[in-house]
């Protein structure tokens, strides 16, 4: 809760939400709902005395099972429903379809969406609309799960192992209900209802006393539990972008990518700016960029501003080196070494390269989830549950700026 702004070690909240999900395991009228974010089985391991960049996909749902989770998603799958939305939306503006500014920024990571609304309100229009994919997987837990599997939303409680502290604050955002007002029901709680760090599930896994590094692998539930190669790269620096151009140069041509976006290698490694020009046939070349860290957003937000750019898609993620050293991420050496962070990369990238599927337009779970429930990318459905809308807050920031300048 609300302490999570001013305690920062987070131990107030982390023992207030290990005890929520403990509190909903227990009691057998609630169905547990949990979803697991692309870097959390890339960094899980290192707890448990693994290699660095081990990949523990299958432990790590051995071990939700072992815990007592009822239902285990993964949020691979809606990184993959994520590039389908946001993917539309940008086709859409860079065809002038939709009123809204190029470039486009990505909107998956909180802390960087938080700060535009802090610093760079006058930017929000450029921020995509598309939810993130933790927040995408719960609005869609109480919904189309739900709808299918014919239970109560209000008996389901819905959790989010994340790399990501920001995470818990983004769930508490008062717009992310949108299962409760579609639903037409106040008593829907929130579409996540509790996310927990990687290392606050390490954490519960040691004290079930459970040998994690003998676990066999087990595999996810279905219906939203398959992401692609696209899906799983999320986790790192660039990973966003590859997966977005892979499926935009689907969307505007019909035609597959060339194989040669299947390594986009311009967007990868650890540099904190990196820029690269994707030729898609009917449009010419496509400007990216990819930022990590936020003192490198803030020189390419002030050169937005000043209309200064020729990039038509940005990706940025506050963390350096993306999701997979976030704040909740195990870590053996802290900061960690770029050496490190190319590790826990690099076997993401692994993943993506030994993956059936590699474009999220493929993957036949979001065929079906479109087939069945929500149309089409942009659908009035779609808009109504997977995109949101942001906030100005730099009123906020004035006060509080007050403040310390009265202290000091
Ligand atoms: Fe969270 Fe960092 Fe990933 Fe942003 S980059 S979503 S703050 S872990």
């Amino acid at each position: 809760g609300q302490c999570i702004q001013w305690c920062p070690s987070g131990a107030i909240s982390e023992r207030d939400d290990i005890d929520k999900v403990l509190k909903a395991i227990s009691d057998p009228n609630i169905t547990v709902v949990v979803q697991t974010a692309p870097a959390t089985r890339i960094g899980l391991g290192e707890e448990f005395g693994m290699p660095v960049g081990t990949n523990v996909q299958g432990k790590q749902v051995a071990a939700l099972r072992k815990l007592g989770f009822d239902v285990i998603f993964d949020t691979n799958f809606t990184a993959d429903l994520t590039i389908m939305e946001e993917g539309t939306e940008l086709v859409k503006r860079v065809k002038g379809e939709l009123k809204m500014p190029i470039p486009q920024l990505t909107s998956c990571c909180p802390g960087w969406v938080k700060f535009v609304e802090y610093f760079y309100p006058d930017l929000i229009p450029n921020l995509s609309t598309a939810k993130s994919p933790q927040q995408m997987e719960g609005t869609l837990m109480k919904t189309y799960y739900a709808e299918t599997n014919n239970v109560d939303p209000k008996k389901i409680f819905s959790v989010a192992i994340m790399p990501c502290t920001a995470k818990k604050f983004e769930c508490q955002r008062p717009e992310m209900v949108s299962a409760r007002k579609d639903l037409n029901d106040s008593n829907v709680s929130p579409d996540v209802d509790v996310v927990l760090t990687t290392k606050e599930l390490a954490r519960m896994i040691k004290r079930a006393g459970i040998d994690f590094t003998s676990l066999p692998d087990d595999q996810y539930d279905q219906l939203m539990g398959s992401g692609t190669g696209a899906g799983a790269i999320f986790g790192t620096t660039g990973g966003v972008m590859e997966a977005a151009v892979r499926s935009a140069y689907y969307l505007i041509t019909g035609q597959q990518p060339p194989s040669a976006l299947w390594a986009l290698t311009p967007v990868r490694g650890m540099q904190g700016v990196k820029e690269a020009a994707v030729n898609i046939p009917g449009v010419g070349d496509i400007k990216v960029a990819v930022i990590s860290g936020l003192a490198n957003a803030r020189m390419v937000m002030d050169q937005i501003r000043a209309g200064n750019t020729s990039w038509a898609f940005i990706e940025v993620m506050a963390c350096p080196g993306g999701c997979e050293y976030g704040g909740g991420q195990p870590r053996a050496s802290s900061p960690p070494s770029d050496a490190d962070r190319n590790r826990r990369a690099a076997s993401l990238y692994t993943i993506d390269a030994k993956a059936k599927l590699r474009n999220s337009h493929d993957n036949p779970q979001i065929k079906q989830v479109y087939a069945d429930f929500l149309t089409s990318p942009m659908s009035e459905k779609a808009e109504e549950l997977l995109h949101t809308h942001y906030i100005s807050r730099a009123e906020e920031f004035v006060p509080k700026k007050t403040e310390e300048n009265k202290l000091y």
